[in-house]
């Protein structure tokens, strides 16, 4: 029994993370981009960093993501230099809602996150967190809190546009 496990607990995602998933979500369109997220896992979830991750599904990137296992192993180094649990993994979704597929689900992690950008037209849109909470459960919606406000939010809304 792990306390990440716990259910209904909410991720603290910190707005810096936010708008950098946002603007990689932007420039991987239309294909789909992907990265890691970083930060604390007791106390609390609280997701302080993210890292690009290549997404190298050569097939059909604008349908799907994958990561390498030599990436996920380099990600692995990083949170350990950094002092930082990984804490999951975001995705985006071009033209598409951010609801999980059954791809997505398919590839889930129990006590990882999957964090899914919205993409309609190339604009980064609503984020919806993503966990298992069993290895035959299926996919249930994590409350997000944005860092700087705290206030918690199931589905972002769009940030401004810069
Ligand atoms: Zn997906």
């Amino acid at each position: 029994m792990r306390e990440v496990n716990d259910e209904r607990k909410a991720v603290r995602i910190d707005a810096g993370v936010l708008a950098a998933i946002h603007a990689e979500a932007a420039a991987a369109y239309p294909n789909e981009g992907c990265g890691a997220l970083l930060g604390r896992s007791t106390g609390g979830r609280r997701v302080t960093a993210s890292l690009p991750v290549p997404n190298t599904e050569a097939g059909t990137p604008r349908m799907r993501f994958e990561v390498a296992p030599r990436d996920y192993l380099a990600v692995e180094d990083e949170a350990d230099r950094r002092g930082l649990a990984l804490l999951g993994f975001w995705h985006s979704h071009p033209d598409d809602t951010a609801r999980a597929s059954k791809t997505d689900r398919a590839y889930a992690w129990e006590g990882l996150l999957t964090v899914i950008v919205s993409v309609p037209g190339g604009a980064p849109g609503e984020v919806i967190a993503w966990e298992i909470l069993g290895p035959d459960e299926p996919f249930t919606p994590v409350p997000i809190e944005e860092g700087s406000t705290g206030a918690p939010v199931t589905v972002l809304s769009p940030f401004p546009a810069s």
